[in-house]
Formats: structure tokens, sequence, C-alpha cells
């Protein structure tokens, strides 16, 4: 039977797949893996959908290091653990779609001629993204593909939210608008708050998306009303290793001053900073709230109270709040951050319940009190899944 998902996202040094299954609700998780540090020292592994390791190697010593060889090892392995079914699609992750594409698109030629133009737009991702697009077309000729795109979800922000105030002509011509990212993960939310909270789906919620990327959004009805990611996913909070929003005077001031080139402020703004050049620790949320380093204390802080200025920022341009939600890596697991963000967020109606606050479960739940006037929600992210539905619904299925 042809009832398989491959569903690919490949970085500029991963390629991390998922497997899933069609049924006649959702599609459902088979196997997750990824090959990781490709142009280093490649290492596949893959897992079962409870959780179980079922490979975990290094790839041949002799062999490519490279993306093509890499997906080929991926492909096989994801083959020869399909037990006879055959792949319906595969869906892709692509960071950015340009204006081009502001929903998920099936692959033909024509569409990878335009994704080609979406390159200089997404230098260190899109060509990452398209690469495994266009190999696999090549190796898996009759399964369709589809893409989905990071930045669509955002096009409903109202027009000057998705504006700079640079010259006009310059900014179209360069395509330099508030593009936003992490839209899959948004959508997904999305999708299952009418399930959680009817008054929350129908209504305003602002979305945090906090991962090593981080961004958050203001959902209006569902739909993108304002995103904290803008032209890059350079935008807004402070991330592991990214500045968030920083004076561009001092991209100025490191050139005139420091005779620092573009390849040296490229890698502090996005490699050195954030949270990592914050404490001086580490770029990784557990390791700061371990440390006994002052500076991993303020780091935590800081990140803190920048998504507590965001709040505010988001909940005005609702102008109002239902709910607020809390997503991904740090979203999902870091009770402490969640404590921190409420607990000066009570003038506008949050009051967080902190032994729900601290249950650890992999299900969407309630951290805030029943008197909170915005309940508080921590909501699991599921972008594979997204992209699965999308796969299926871009091929008629
Ligand atoms: P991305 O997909 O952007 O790479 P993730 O969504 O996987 O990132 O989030 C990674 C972040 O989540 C890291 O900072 C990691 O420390 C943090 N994280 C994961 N588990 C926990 C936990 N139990 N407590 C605090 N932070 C956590």
């Amino acid at each position: 039977m042809n009832d398989l998902i491959l569903i690919i996202n490949a970085g500029s040094s991963s390629i991390k797949f998922s497997l899933f299954i069609q049924t006649a609700a959702d599609p459902a998780l088979l196997y997750k893996g990824q090959v990781e540090g490709i142009y280093v020292d490649p290492q596949f592994s893959a897992k079962n959908a409870a959780g179980d390791k079922l490979a975990d190697e290094k790839l041949p010593a002799d062999a490519p290091r490279n993306h093509d060889y890499a997906l080929r090892y991926l492909l096989n392995w994801v083959q020869s653990h399909t037990e006879g079914r055959k792949l319906a699609v595969i869906g892709h992750r692509v960071v950015h779609g340009g204006t081009a594409f502001t929903k998920p698109v099936k692959v033909d030629a024509g569409v990878l001629a335009e994704l080609d133009t979406t390159i200089p737009l997404a230098p260190l991702h899109a060509p990452a993204n398209i690469g495994p697009m266009k190999a696999l077309a090549s190796l898996l000729p009759d399964v369709p593909q589809v893409a989905c795109f990071d930045t669509a979800f955002h096009r409903t922000q109202p027009e000057i939210n998705q504006l700079y105030a640079l010259p006009v002509e310059l900014a179209e011509r360069e395509g330099i608008r508030r593009w936003g990212f992490h839209g899959l993960s948004y959508e997904y939310i999305s999708s299952v708050l009418p399930d959680i909270d009817v008054r929350a789906a129908t209504g305003r919620t602002v979305v945090c998306h906090l991962g090593n990327g981080a961004s958050m959004a203001a959902l209006h009805k569902g739909q993108c009303v304002l995103t904290t990611m803008g032209f890059t996913a350079l935008e807004g909070l402070p991330m592991g290793t990214r500045t968030g929003t920083i004076d561009p005077a001092i991209v100025l001031h490191l050139m005139t001053h420091l005779k620092m080139n573009a390849a040296e402020i490229e890698s502090l703004l996005y490699k050195e900073s954030g949270l990592l050049g914050l404490s001086g620790v580490s770029s990784d949320m557990r390791e700061l709230h371990s440390s006994a380093e002052p500076r991993a204390r303020m780091a935590i802080e800081y990140f803190a109270n920048r998504i507590v200025q965001q709040v505010g920022s988001l909940a005005a341009a609702l102008q109002g709040i239902d709910a607020l939600v809390f997503t991904a890596g740090i979203g999902e697991n870091d009770d402490e951050l969640r404590r921190l963000v409420c607990t000066p967020l009570q003038w506008l109606g949050v009051q967080i319940d902190e032994a729900a606050n601290k249950v650890r479960s992999g299900e969407p739940r309630r951290i805030s009190t029943a008197q909170s006037t915005v309940p508080v929600y921590v909501i699991p992210t599921n972008e594979e899944l997204m992209i699965a539905r999308h796969a299926l619904h871009c091929i008629g299925l």
C-alpha cells in the first residue's frame, strides 16, 4: 500500500526525517531520526514512535561527507523499515517561501526554479532545503513531493506589520520585509487550539515558541497578526546563540571602529551571542540552569524579560489577550522560565498555578489557576505532523 509519508527537514549540517503512516485520523508517527554533523563526522540515529533507539551509527569513514550521501543513507534505512508499504508522498520543511509561496505546494520543475530565487533571502538554509528535493526527484521520480514553508503562516500579518521603515522601492526590490519564521509550529498550535480552548481559538492568543531559535506570534482567530522574527530569524527575542533585536547602529560601529567584515559580524550575531554570549557558559537552557555562574542566571532572566516585553507588544497588537501558550524545547520543558515569564504578567490577568506548572507531560495542559483571567497553556508543538497533513492534502489524499 502507498500509505507512508516521509518528512524531510534538511539544515546546513543535518538532515532530520520522520516517517508517518496514513490513518483514518491524523497520520501516525512510525520512526524519526537524523544524520548529524554531515561535513564533520556524520552520524545516523533513528528511534521508533515510543522513543526506543533503533540505530546510532557513524556513516562509513570512506564515504563522501555531503548532503547527497547523507540523504541516500537515510533513505536506505527508511526503505528497509517500510515492511512492504510504499511512500505516498515526501513532505519538506522549507525555511523561506518568499512572496511566491504562501501555502504548501507540490514540487515540480517550475517550483524548483522558483525556489532557487529564494536563495538570496535565506542563503544559509535555502540550498540545504532545496538540494534534497532535487536529489529525491531523480532517486524516487514516482513519489510526489510537497514543500511546506516556515514563512507562509505569517502572510496574514497586516501589511504594516510586514514592513520596515526603509525606502519602499529598495525594500520591495530586495524583498526586505518582515517574513517571520516558525510558521509550521504556529500553524500546528493554531490547529489544535480549538480542542483546548475555544475562546482562545476564536479570540486573541500569544504563542511563545521557545527553542534554540525563539520567536513569538500574536494570533487572532488562529491567524497571525504579528510575529517577532522579521527579515531573518535574527529579529525579536534573544536565542541560544543569536542576538535577537539589537540597535542596527551596533553593526555600523563594529564595521567602522573594529573593522569587522560581514562574515565576522554574521558569526557574532548568529553564533556567539544570545544566551551563550550573555552567560559565557552555554547556549543550552539546561546547562544555564545547572550552572553556578551568576551570568548564567542573568542570561535566563534576560531571556524571560524580553519575552515579557514581547507579550506586552503582541497583546497591544491584538488589543487584548485571551490566552498565552508556551511551546518548543524550552517552552514545553522549562517550568522555571515559564514562572519567570508569567509572574510579572500578573497585571495582565495572568496567574500561574505553581503545581500545575511543574507537571511534566507530553500532553497539552493548562498551567494557570482557575482565577487567572488569561489562561496559560503548555502545548507541545509538532511541525512534522503539520507537514505530513499538508503533504497528504496537497496530493489529494
Ligand atoms: P530547536 O528545535 O530550535 O533546535 P528545541 O525546540 O529542541 O530547539 O529546544 C532546545 C532548547 O530546549 C535548548 O535550550 C534546551 O536546553 C531546552 N530544553 C530541552 N529540555 C529542557 C528542559 N527539561 N529544561 C529546560 N530546557 C530544556
